[in-house]
C-alpha cells in the first residue's frame, strides 16, 4: 500500500506511536510535497492494525493483518484519492481495454460519492475486532462538497474510526475540518540526512535537485530521474521551441513547466540581487536591474501553477506563460 518508512521521519513516527494509547479519532499529517508524508501515514496506519507490533508500536511486517496491509487489502482500511494519482499506482490496462485516450480524464478532484462511501465503510463492524482505518490524501484535494460530507464524519466518528488526513496545503482545508483533527506538522528533513538518502539511491547530482526541490527528497528522487527531459522542457520554452512546447498536453507537463520557470525566474532574482542561486537552475544570469521584473514574473508564474491543473487551452497556456518572459522584453 505504501513504501517504507524514510529515515527522516522516525521520529515523528515516535510521536505518533506515543498518541496510541490515547488516540484522537483524526489526525492531520501535514507538510510540503515529497517529504514522505504518505509513507509516514501508511506506516502508522499499519502499526494500528498490526497485531504484534513492538513496544515502540512498529509494526511487525509479517502478520495476517500486515500482509493484508501491504498488499493493499486490509478489509478495515480504506485510502482515498484522486482517481489521477490512485492510477499512478494501478497497473497497465490489459491489450484490448478501452483505448485511454478515448476514456474520460481521471478525476483530480475527491467527490462527494468517494466519501460517502468511505462512511459507510466506517459505520460497518470492523472484520478483525479492532480499529478501521481512513487514509485521505492529499485531503486538499476534496471538493466542496466532498469536504463537507467528511466533515460530518469528523463531527460524529462512529467507535474505532481512526482518520488519517494528509495534506501538502492545511490552509486550503475547511476551518472547520482541520479544527477536528490533531495536527502533526512532519517538517523538511535535515538536508544531510536527505543529501545521504538521495546517494543511497544513486542519484549523482543530489545537491542540485535537493536544491531544486526545495530540501524535498522524494521530490529531489523525481526531478534526478526526468532531469533530462525537465532540462530540455525549460530549454524549448527560453528559446521558444515551438514544437516542443505543441507537445505539450498533459496537465503534469503543464505544471512541470510552470515550476520549472518560477524556479529560473526566482535564481535570476536572487542571483542579481543576492549573488547566488537558490535552486541551482542553469541559464545565464539575469540582465542588470531586471530582478524586480523577474521577482513578478515567478509571482505570476505561482498563479499559473495552481491553474495549471484546469487549462482550458493547453497551448495558449503556455504561451501566456511565456508571453511574461522578461528575457523576451530585454
Ligand atoms: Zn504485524
Amino acid at each position: 500500500m505504501t513504501g517504507e518508512l524514510h529515515p527522516w521521519n522516525a521520529g515523528v513516527f515516535q510521536s505518533l506511536a506515543m498518541r496510541v494509547p490515547r488516540l484522537p479519532h483524526a489526525l492531520l499529517i501535514h507538510g510540503v510535497p515529497g517529504i514522505g508524508k504518505l509513507a509516514l501515514a501508511g506506516r502508522f496506519a499499519q502499526s494500528l492494525l498490526c497485531e504484534h507490533p513492538d513496544r515502540s508500536s512498529r509494526p511487525c511486517g509479517s502478520c495476517d493483518a500486515c500482509r493484508w496491509f501491504l498488499a493493499g487489502n486490509h478489509p478495515d482500511s480504506r485510502r482515498l484519492e484522486p482517481e489521477s494519482i490512485a492510477m499512478q499506482s494501478a497497473p497497465e490496462p490489459e491489450e484490448g481495454a478501452e483505448a485511454p485516450a478515448r476514456r474520460a480524464r481521471p478525476s483530480v478532484e475527491i467527490k462527494v460519492d468517494e466519501v460517502r462511501g468511505l462512511a459507510d465503510f466506517l459505520n460497518l463492524r470492523s472484520h478483525r475486532g479492532g480499529r478501521r482505518i481512513a487514509l485521505v490524501h492529499p485531503a486538499e484535494d476534496m471538493n466542496a462538497h466532498a469536504a463537507n460530507a467528511l466533515l460530518k464524519g469528523l463531527e460524529e466518528p462512529p467507535p474505532e474510526a481512526v482518520f488519517l488526513l494528509v495534506s501538502h496545503r492545511p490552509a486550503r482545508l475547511l476551518p472547520t475540518i482541520r479544527s477536528r483533527c490533531v495536527a502533526v506538522p512532519v517538517p523538511v528533513p535535515e538536508r544531510a540526512a536527505a543529501l545521504r538518502w538521495l546517494e543511497s539511491r544513486g542519484v549523482t547530482q543530489a545537491e542540485r535537485w535537493l536544491a531544486y526541490s526545495g530540501g524535498a527528497p522524494l521530490r529531489a528522487l523525481e526531478y534526478a530521474g526526468a532531469s533530462e527531459a525537465l532540462a530540455a522542457l525549460l530549454r524549448a520554452a527560453l528559446e521558444g521551441d515551438a514544437g516542443v512546447l505543441d507537445s505539450i498536453r498533459e496537465r503534469d507537463e503543464l505544471e512541470t513547466l510552470a515550476e520549472a520557470l518560477q524556479k529560473h525566474a526566482l535564481d535570476r532574482a536572487f542571483e542579481s540581487l543576492a549573488g547566488r542561486r537558490k535552486y541551482m537552475t542553469e541559464g545565464k544570469p539575469a540582465a542588470a536591474g531586471t530582478a524586480v521584473a523577474w521577482l513578478e514574473y515567478a509571482r505570476s508564474l505561482g498563479r499559473h501553477r495552481v491553474l495549471a491543473r484546469h487549462p482550458v487551452n493547453p497551448r495558449l497556456f503556455v504561451l501566456e506563460m511565456l508571453a511574461g518572459l522578461p528575457s523576451r522584453k530585454t
